[in-house]
């Protein structure tokens, strides 16, 4: 089984109660783990496979309550790093008008340096690269991209997920998009929720959506479309691939849940590029992701209602 390293940002979400109100009257927060790479390591090592996280934490009580998350979920902390620069915090409220009220305090993620050393247990194992801090500057960002490309000359198997966050991008999204090409460039699967595979083709429509996106390098794509399932497209053949039925309470994780599923089923391949012109073959593993991403919806939070394996098959039955 190969392993997945998990390259991005590890962060505390506060979740104003009481929704309905914008954050200057929001007095009471739950703290909860964020940061999709986080997730999917976490969905990656609950179905029993091994991840690896590369991130930064703050040397803080809530860089601590991160750490302990991933330990638990068996998550390799190996490459996990900290600083004194506090733990990033976003703070979230959704307003009586249904809008997003957000701040974000950026602090120990974007602080990730780069180490040489890890290039060489790249080789012969697989990289996931979520981009929701990665690409906005600092040491991160350089960082990310040396990470990206010693996978790239160890001929890792590379997994993008731009990740989009309107809140952290607010009138230079065409900037985001211009980030986020060498990456779809160059990786074997991109992940793209459905406004993201419209914002990085510059297409409304799906299917030529997904031209674009070929067309720049990657060879499948997985768009994911909540309730309707996933779009997948390996450039030949394209479809959507149905979910399975769930009363959803929680959507958050959902598609981290997903890509760490399908991450989990490549890992078990002698060569997981081999596969990604194959549809037939990716349909299949296509199916268990999107009932994986479903079973995150029914409970409460992203990590917690991550599923295993048993849930998972129980799920599939
Ligand atoms: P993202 O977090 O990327 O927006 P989605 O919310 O689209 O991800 O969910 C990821 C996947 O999980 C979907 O492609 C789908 O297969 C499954 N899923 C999500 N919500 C539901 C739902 N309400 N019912 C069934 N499946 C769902």
């Amino acid at each position: 089984m190969k392993k997945i390293f998990c390259i991005g940002e590890l962060l505390i979400d506060f979740v104003a109660e009481n929704q309905g109100s914008d954050l200057r009257k929001a007095s009471v927060f739950t703290k909860k783990a964020g940061g999709a790479p986080a997730n999917v390591a976490c969905a990656i090592s609950k179905l029993g496979g091994s991840s690896k996280f590369i991130g930064c934490i703050g040397d803080d009580p809530f860089g601590n309550f991160l750490e302990h998350i991933l330990i638990e979920n068996n998550v390799d902390t190996k490459h996990l790093q900290k600083t004194d620069t506090f733990t990033t915090l976003a703070f979230v409220s959704i307003a009586e008008n249904g809008e997003r009220d957000f701040v974000f305090s950026r602090g120990a993620d974007r602080e990730l340096k780069y180490l040489s050393k890890i290039k060489s247990e790249f080789k012969g194992n697989m990289l996931h690269l979520g981009a929701a801090t990665a690409l906005l500057g600092g040491p991160l960002e350089s960082a990310y991209g040396h990470y990206f490309f010693d996978g790239l000359t160890e001929r890792a198997f590379i997994s993008f997920d731009p990740n989009f966050r309107q809140d952290l991008w607010k009138r230079r999204e065409d900037a985001f998009a211009k980030k986020c090409i060498p990456f779809i460039e160059k990786s074997h699967l991109c992940k793209f929720s459905l406004e993201e595979a419209q914002l990085l083709s510059g297409k409304e429509d799906l299917t030529e959506a997904c031209d674009v996106l070929h067309n720049l390098g990657t060879e499948a794509i997985v768009i994911t479309l909540g309730k309707e399932g996933t779009y997948l497209s390996t450039g030949t053949r394209h479809g959507i691939i149905p979910s399975i039925a769930v009363e959803a309470v929680d959507t958050t994780g959902a598609g981290d849940a997903f890509i760490g599923c399908l991450l989990y089923l490549l890992s078990a391949l002698e060569d997981p590029s081999v596969v990604m012109g194959n549809f037939e073959f990716l349909m299949e593993m296509v199916r268990k992701a999107n009932a994986a991403g479903a079973l995150t919806t029914t409970q409460f939070g992203a990590i917690p209602s991550l599923p295993n394996q048993d849930e998972l098959k129980a799920a599939l039955r």
